[in-house]
C-alpha cells in the first residue's frame, strides 16, 4: 500500500484545527482541485485525498480515532465511501441491481438480458449558510455528468441505421451448449459475450458519441433547499444522476443524490459585540450577556434574530443560565409553517475591571449588603439541599 499523506497536511491545518477551520480548508480546496475546473491530470487523484481527508477530519469521533491511532484505524470504513464530489460516478455503478443480474442472469420481458435497469446514481456536496438552512433556498449547482448523445438521440447508433442481428447467438443473446454425462443429459447456457446477451450488435456506431449513446456535459441545475434543512441531509435529485448506458430500450438515468452541508453556528452583531447563534432542533439558541445591575433591577433589552431585533423583558432577580423563549423565532419544521422558538440563555457578567465611581458604589452596594439579611445565602443553602437530595 502506498504511504498516504497526513489527512491534517492535506489540507494545511494545524492539528489543532477548528470545526470551522476544517471546512473552510475543504471548500477552498476542494475548488481549487476540483477535476473540472483544473486539468491538471493529477487533479482528479489529489481531490479525492481532500475528500478523505475531510471526511475523517469533519466527523469528531473519526477526528479523534485518527489523532489517536493514524490512518489505520479509519481505512476500513472508507470502502467505497468515496462517492466524492461531482463527477465520479458514485454507488450506483455497482449497485444491487447488477449483483442481482449477475447471480440470477434476471431477464426483462422481451427475453434480453438488460445491460443496467437503469443510470448511476451520482453523489455531490452542497455546502449552504446557516441562515439559508433555516429559511430555505435556491441554489445553483453544476455537475458534470452524461446526457444522451445528441446526434444519436442515445441509441449509439447512426441516424438512419439500426442493430443487426448477432450472429454469434443468432439474436437469442445466449449459447446453448449440451453434454451427457453418466447422470444425463446437462444444458449448459452462458450469455453472448458478442452482444452481452442482447441478441442485436451495433455495427454503425454513431460518430459523436462512437455508439456509447451519451457525452459528456456540464449540467447546471436550479435547486430548491427546504426550509428548516439539517446538516447532513440528503436532496434525491430523481432522474438527474447519470443517464443508461444507451437509451435503447427506454431505460431510465439515475438520480442525484445532494448531501447538503449546514455550518453548527451563525454570528449576530450586538451593541458593537458578536453574539453566536446555534440550533438545538428546532430551536434556536442564543446566548446573551447582562452585568449585574441588569440583573438585579431587571431591564428590557433589544435581542438579535436572524429576522432582525427584538424586545426582550428580564425580570428582576434573574439568574445566572436563565433562559427565555422567543416563541416562533426558531427554524422551522421541515414542510410545515410551524417554527420552533429562540432561546435567549443569559449569562451575568461579574465585571473584571472597574472604574473608581463603579469600586465605590460597589463598596457601598457591599456594605448595605452586610446590613440586610443574607437570604441569598438562604437561597444558596436550599437549592444545594435540593440538588443533592438532602
Ligand atoms: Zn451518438
Ligand atoms: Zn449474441
Amino acid at each position: 500500500m502506498a504511504t498516504k499523506r497526513d489527512y491534517y497536511e492535506v489540507l494545511g491545518l494545524p492539528r489543532n484545527a477548528s470545526e470551522d477551520d476544517v471546512r473552510r480548508a475543504f471548500r477552498r480546496l476542494a475548488m481549487e482541485s476540483h477535476p473540472d475546473r483544473n486539468g491538471d491530470p493529477g487533479a482528479a487523484e489529489q481531490f479525492k485525498e481532500i475528500n478523505e481527508a475531510y471526511r475523517v477530519l469533519s466527523d469528531a469521533e473519526k477526528r479523534q480515532t485518527y489523532d489517536r491511532y493514524g490512518h489505520a484505524s479509519v481505512d476500513g470504513s472508507f470502502n467505497g465511501g468515496f462517492g466524492a464530489q461531482t463527477g465520479f460516478s458514485g454507488f450506483g455503478d455497482f449497485g444491487f441491481e447488477d449483483i442481482f443480474d449477475t447471480f440470477f442472469g434476471r431477464r426483462t420481458a422481451t427475453g434480453r438480458r438488460p445491460r443496467a435497469e437503469r443510470g448511476a446514481d451520482l453523489r455531490a456536496d452542497l455546502f449552504i449558510e446557516f441562515e439559508e438552512a433555516v429559511f430555505g433556498t435556491k441554489k445553483d449547482v453544476e455537475m458534470p455528468r452524461h446526457e444522451p448523445c445528441g446526434t444519436c438521440s442515445g441509441s449509439g447508433l447512426q441516424p438512419g441505421t439500426q442493430l443487426e442481428v448477432c450472429r454469434r447467438c443468432g439474436g437469442n443473446g445466449e449459447i446453448r451448449r449440451t453434454h451427457q454425462s453418466l447422470l444425463g443429459q446437462f444444458v449448459n447456457v452462458s450469455i453472448c459475450d458478442q452482444c452481452r446477451g442482447e441478441g442485436r450488435v451495433n455495427r454503425t456506431p454513431c460518430g459523436t458519441c462512437r455508439g456509447g449513446g451519451r457525452v459528456q456535459v456540464t449540467k447546471r441545475l436550479e435547486v430548491a433547499v427546504p426550509a428548516g434543512i439539517e446538516d447532513g441531509t440528503q436532496i434525491r435529485l430523481t432522474g438527474e444522476g447519470e443517464p443508461p448506458e444507451t437509451t435503447r430500450g427506454g431505460r431510465a438515468p439515475g438520480d442525484l443524490y445532494l448531501v447538503v452541508h449546514v455550518p453548527s453556528h451563525t454570528i449576530l452583531p450586538w451593541e458593537g459585540n458578536d453574539l453566536l447563534v446555534r440550533r438545538q432542533g428546532h430551536d434556536l439558541v442564543l446566548d446573551i450577556p447582562l452585568n449585574v445591575a441588569q440583573a438585579s433591577l431587571g431591564d428590557e433589552i433589544q435581542v438579535p434574530t436572524l429576522e432582525g431585533a427584538v424586545e426582550l423583558k428580564i425580570p428582576s432577580g434573574t439568574q445566572y443560565g436563565k433562559s427565555f423563549r422567543i416563541k416562533g423565532k426558531g427554524v422551522p419544521h421541515l414542510g410545515e409553517k410551524r417554527r420552533g422558538d429562540l432561546q435567549v440563555r443569559v449569562h451575568i457578567m461579574v465585571p473584571t475591571e472597574l472604574n473608581r465611581e463603579q469600586r465605590e458604589l460597589f463598596q457601598k452596594l457591599d456594605a448595605s449588603f452586610r446590613k440586610t439579611a443574607n437570604s441569598d445565602a438562604k437561597s444558596l443553602f436550599e437549592k444545594v439541599k435540593e440538588a443533592f437530595g438532602v
